[in-house]
């Protein structure tokens, strides 16, 4: 059972040693009923780095919730050096509507960090999680995927940025995470929980994976692997017990590194209406001019034949066949920084 308290009480910090709590935060978001926040807590036996790890910041994205259920059930307090704090669901409207944005307000929540207090019922949400959880952590992990409307490669974004030290600890966190594509963001757009953390110097994470609001085995699996190595490797776990959890080892992957910003917002649109029928997979390499797909209309006419505008991996195609003009249809990440 959760312990409901006001969110203006919680406290990180003040939980005991060796201990796992839940929390349920109740806060005013300008509805009629109060968000109830859920928040899970290992406090290991022994001081250290405190990790938190987001799920759900799109409600329609189901394989970080399972991540963060696994890990609170799974890894015991007495293993763990430091605070481990999980948010299974950082964005209770949107998981109830079951859709990307917030039913209430229509907001995407990652396009509102940091948020405002004062704000619509999403914006306040985001603020919350700013100012109560990623200003007080030294490490943020974001767990995404595709949801309802994309298929996406499954990868690893982190902050491509050599010349400072948030950069070379995202980076160095990213190449441990274990899986093998690294998207490398030299820029971020605003908005984001990353951007957020950018913004408190907070080195980070985020994941993506396949989606379509079915969880894929391979997915939840990477990422709860990920967690445990990334963990391993902000030095949390105690040694003689980190392989108890996951079969994760910390032997290093060979990467495949993509570049760009990451913003789907950005994508390449559909042309017309009609059903898409890929003529490549995902994570594979294409070059300029290759063909992708084609939008077919029920007539059997080819209404579109889609191809790569640059030499890179396809990282995200329609999460459904059903396709609209002017909505995003597929992405290819430049796996040339210079292209990016
Ligand atoms: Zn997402």
């Amino acid at each position: 059972m959760a312990v409901r308290i006001e969110i203006d009480r919680y406290d990180a910090k003040s939980a005991a040693r060796g201990t796992k709590r839940s929390l349920e935060l109740i806060a005013d978001i300008g509805l009629a009923q109060p968000l109830e926040l859920p928040v899970l807590q290992i406090e290991g036996a022994e001081a250290g780095k405190t990790l938190l790890v987001l799920a759900g910041v799109h409600g329609d994205e189901y394989e970080g919730v399972e991540t963060v259920l696994r890990l609170y059930r799974d890894l015991q307090p007495e293993r763990l050096k430091g605070s481990l704090i999980l948010v299974p669901q950082a964005n209770l409207l949107s998981y109830r509507g079951g859709t990307r944005v917030s039913p209430e307000d229509g907001a995407n929540m990652a396009r509102v960090f940091p948020g405002n207090p004062e704000g619509t019922p999403t914006e306040r949400i985001a603020w919350h999680l700013h100012h109560r959880f990623i200003a007080q952590a030294d490490f943020m992990l974001d767990l995404h995927s595709g949801g309802t409307h994309y298929a996406v490669s499954t990868l690893v974004g982190y902050y491509h940025n050599d010349g400072t030290e948030i950069g070379r600890r995202s980076r160095a966190a990213a190449e441990a995470f274990g899986i093998d594509l690294l998207w490398a963001h030299e820029t971020i757009a605003p908005g984001r929980s990353v951007s957020s953390a950018l913004a408190l110097n907070v080195p980070w994470l985020y994941t993506e994976a396949y989606g379509g609001r079915r969880i894929r085995r391979d997915d939840a699996q990477s990422f709860y692997d990920g967690a445990f190595r990334l963990m391993r490797h902000l030095g949390m776990l105690s040694p003689e017990q980190s392989g108890a959890e996951s079969t994760a080892d910390m032997q290093q992957t060979a990467s495949r590194r993509i570049y760009g910003d990451g913003n789907f917002d950005g994508s390449e649109t559909a042309e017309a209406d009609g059903f898409f029928i890929p003529a490549v997979s995902l994570s594979s390499d294409v070059r300029k001019g290759e063909r992708i797909g084609t939008i077919f209309g029920f007539d059997g006419s080819e209404l579109q034949h889609v191809c790569a505008s640059r030499n890179g991996v396809v990282v995200m195609l329609p999460g459904t066949p059903a396709v609209r003009k002017g909505e995003p249809l597929f992405m290819v990440a430049p796996s040339d920084i210079s292209q990016a």
